[in-house]
């Protein structure tokens, strides 16, 4: 052996020897971190500390080669103080979530919910996984829309032992009674018996639809969902709203029923349009200025593509929260309208009508922001491509935020935001209402 092979031999073994000892070390440390979460309520996974880390760390590595090596490795390490402190979390069903190890992450989150309890499991590549997830060695009705990727459905297909595509057309105007009624006779000619189940694979219009029809059917048969939109996967699929429109009025009818399980597979997402995705964000956005600083934060200081999963079990966390103390909504599930008084005017109003439901959310949540925070708020809208300049009809807008109110006499509870995290609700004049939405989006 040549002396210069021997010398980088010893120096490695001097290198792994002391690596062997700050490993021990750093993962003492890291059940330090571990017990003070768990004494304060924090989640295990902070990515925004962990960019932080990696951003001072790796600026002390010159060769950027090397740095490139040197992130990979970090970021390896920081998988297994996380899997680690996981594994302490050896409570994992209290506080309802668990988790596997590395980068191919599935977590699993638990709906707390008594006798209509249910997982939500996200994981990529699950749908072609969802054989081991789901009961489906029986009669499954599959119902989809024509904008969803065939080979979606047909990917559940596969793994049933039996099972029935239905195909509604895309857009909510199949959440009818017609389509309704449509669902069920395809139930009855098939000789579904309440031992069968309903599975959605689509978006939020197939997943109230279907949860509807699964509601309805022999009273109530298993429903699983499937969500393949990004507001599908982060919000209407859990809470357990089901509903379709009627006599022109959106969700009129409905009922609550709990899926059986979720499926969350981001995957699904690559098809979705970019303007769809942006719809979804909204919601998350939403939902990060009411009850998570740190997912607001991610919005604004990371890449949002990159940290996709994470805005989704973030979002995720938060409906659980909120739907598991009130699922009936009678009361802090309110705080999930946050932005609507305005947004669905915006949306109901004539002539903007071409926007999404999302995107008027997203103008409506900027007039209930405290000043303090509005310009941040408006900065991630651009960010997400939510945020436009539009003339705004004021009167229309009104007569739809407010139509069962006289504008000047009537008062209105709006949720507002003064800080990212944390929400009051505010009785207002509704004329205040629109005062205030007119001088933060113009008109
Ligand atoms: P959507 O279901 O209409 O889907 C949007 C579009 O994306 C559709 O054209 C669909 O065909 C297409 N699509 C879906 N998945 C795709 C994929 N992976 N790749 C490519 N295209 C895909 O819209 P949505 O925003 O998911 O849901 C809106 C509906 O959700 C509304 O009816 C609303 O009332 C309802 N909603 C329900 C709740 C609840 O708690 N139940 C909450 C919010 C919204």
């Amino acid at each position: 052996m040549s002396n210069k092979l021997e010398e980088a031999r010893k120096i490695i073994n001097e290198v792994d020897s002391k690596m062997a000892q700050l490993f021990v070390k750093r993962m003492r440390a890291a059940e330090m971190v571990y017990e003070h979460k768990k004494e304060y309520g924090l989640p295990i996974l902070d990515p925004i500390r962990e960019a932080a880390v990696i951003e001072k760390n790796s600026a002390q590595i010159e060769d950027d080669v090397l740095k490139g090596y040197y992130i990979d490795y970090l970021k390896h390490m920081m998988a297994i103080s996380r899997a680690y402190q996981y594994r302490m979390q050896d409570a994992c069903s209290d506080v309802g979530e668990t988790r596997d190890t590395g980068a191919n992450d599935e977590m699993t989150i638990h709906m707390n919910l008594g006798q209509d309890s249910y997982d939500i499991v996200v994981k990529r590549g699950l749908l072609a996984k969802a054989g081991q997830q789901l009961n489906l060695n029986r009669r499954a009705l599959i119902v989809t829309d024509t904008g969803v990727p065939v080979s979606y459905s047909t990917a559940l297909a596969a793994q049933c032992k039996e099972s029935i595509i239905y195909t509604v057309e895309s857009g909510e105007a199949s959440k009818s009674l017609d389509v309704f009624g449509q669902l069920l006779q395809t139930m009855l000619d098939h000789g579904f018996s309440r031992k069968d189940c309903v599975v959605a694979v689509g978006g939020g219009v197939v997943g109230d639809l279907s949860g509807f029809a699964a509601s309805a059917y022999m009273r109530g048969i298993d429903f699983y969902n499937i969500p393949t939109t990004l507001l599908s996967q982060i919000d209407s699929s859990i809470g357990g709203k089901t509903a379709i429109n009627f006599g022109g009025v959106k969700n009129v009818v409905g009922a609550f029923y709990q899926p059986k399980k979720v499926l969350i597979d981001p995957d699904l997402l690559q098809t979705l349009p970019q303007r769809q995705i942006a719809n979804g964000f909204a919601e998350a956005i939403k939902m990060s200025l009411t009850s998570d600083k740190a997912l607001f934060e991610l919005f604004e200081d990371q890449d949002i593509k990159d940290n996709l999963d994470e805005i989704i079990i973030r979002s995720l966390k938060i409906k659980k929260a909120v739907v598991e103390q009130d699922e009936k909504e009678k009361g802090l599930r309110k705080i999930l309208n946050f932005g609507h008084t305005i947004g669905h005017g915006i949306e109901s109003s004539e002539g903007m009508s071409e926007l999404y439901h999302g995107e008027c959310v997203a103008l409506g949540m900027i007039p209930m922001c405290g000043e303090k925070i509005r310009q941040r708020v408006i900065d991630v809208l651009k960010k997400c491509d939510l945020y436009r300049e539009l003339e705004y009809d004021w009167k229309k807008i009104t007569e739809a935020a407010f139509h069962d109110k006289k504008a000047d006499g009537d008062t209105v509870t709006v949720t507002m935001v003064n800080e990212p995290g944390s929400f009051e609700l505010k009785t207002m004049k509704c004329l205040d209402v629109i005062e205030l939405a007119k001088s933060c989006l113009g008109g």
